[in-house]
């Protein structure tokens, strides 16, 4: 009798409301080997999805062209051929370059996209590491000023033989950006676009915060702290993403220091907020290079950006604007 009334009421319903979906919009994917997720509000099921196509096939289109691991992109015949010619590059790709270069003079180049020069020895999943000769030899090519860019030809060139550059640092986040620029040219207005830990959230969740949780680095499945947001972007560093543990117990993680080629110390996440997504992304590695004191200070100094910082005890530092005015 009672399974009789619930089949009834729920064929009730049905009629009532046809099968309208929810209208916020869930998507997939995977690409930069790195999960894609999409939540935007459209009502038009067919049209979401072709937006969602779209962002993807954008995300597919700058992997192509920026991997350092893909034998033909634009980024890897930079690789092979800057050090002996000025390389033409293509309005995209120039502008990340630029923004990278940006950001290192920013940090004073802690975020440094040559990092690869010395970063091509180390190997997290087979755990291989180089040792101090293999990183002395290759330490000077990881300095930024190696890369010259030239604004009118909009052509690189390399200073040293044997820079390699990679843009794991910051192409992720510039991806996001690019995919909110679609999403806002059909005419969205709320959307969520995350990959990985980069992040940005077109306006609010209609009429409530985004809640967006930090991840607390030495256990994924817990949140260390949460924050309600909107319109921003938001991307996290941290040493849990990509490491092992060497022969000795150290962590050996993606985040290498320009000092000594080797994984950065003292921190274990960084999480920056900022009006678009390549900045935070940008800026989240390079304050995880700089550190608490000389990150806090940097990002104190700029206006409109945010950051929370975990360090390697598991305490939580704030940029000022972040902590709430004593009330007294
Ligand atoms: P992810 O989102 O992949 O975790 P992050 O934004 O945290 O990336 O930055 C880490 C990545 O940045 C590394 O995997 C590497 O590709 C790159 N990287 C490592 N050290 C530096 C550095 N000093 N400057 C710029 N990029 C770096
Ligand atoms: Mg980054």
């Amino acid at each position: 009798m009672a399974m009789r009334y619930q089949l009834s009421a729920l064929c009730f319903l049905f009629i009532l409301s046809p099968p309208s979906f929810s209208q916020w919009q869930n998507f997939s994917y995977v690409a930069m080997t790195t999960p894609i997720e999409l939540v935007f509000w459209e009502e038009n099921q067919q049209k979401s999805e072709a937006i969602s196509q779209e962002v993807f096939k954008e995300f597919d289109r700058i992997e192509q062209q920026m991997s350092r691991y893909i034998e033909n992109s634009e980024l890897s015949q930079i690789n092979h051929l800057a050090f002996n010619e000025a390389v033409v590059v293509s309005p995209s790709l120039f502008s990340v370059l630029n923004s990278a270069v940006g950001i290192s003079k920013l940090s004073q180049g802690a975020f440094d996209i040559t990092f690869a020069s010395v970063g091509y020895m180390y190997d997290f999943r087979k755990k291989l590491k180089p040792n101090n000769n293999e990183i002395q030899k290759n330490l000077d090519l990881f300095h930024y000023q190696n890369i010259l860019l030239d604004d009118e030809k909009h052509s690189v060139r390399f200073t040293k033989k044997g820079i390699l550059l990679d843009l794991g640092g910051i192409a992720k986040g510039y991806s996001v950006d690019q995919g909110i620029a679609i999403l806002k040219k059909h005419g969205i207005t709320s959307a969520h676009l995350s990959a990985g830990g980069d992040m940005r959230l077109l306006g609010d969740k209609r009429g409530a915060p985004w809640i967006i949780g930090i991840k607390n680095p030495r256990d994924e499945s817990k949140q260390s702290i949460v924050l309600p947001l909107s319109n921003t972007a938001v991307s996290t560093s941290g040493d849990y993403e990509r490491f092992f543990m060497d022969e000795k117990g150290e962590r050996v993680h993606h985040i290498l220091s320009p000092k000594t080629g080797k994984p950065v110390k003292g921190m274990m996440s960084v999480t920056i907020l900022a009006n678009d997504a390549i900045t935070s992304d940008g800026l989240s590695t390079a304050v995880f290079v700089l550190g608490v004191k000389d990150g806090l200070a940097l990002i104190n100094t700029l206006n409109g950006i945010d950051a929370i910082l975990i360090d390697e005890f598991g305490k939580v530092h704030y940029s000022d604007d972040l902590v709430r005015p004593d009330i007294h």
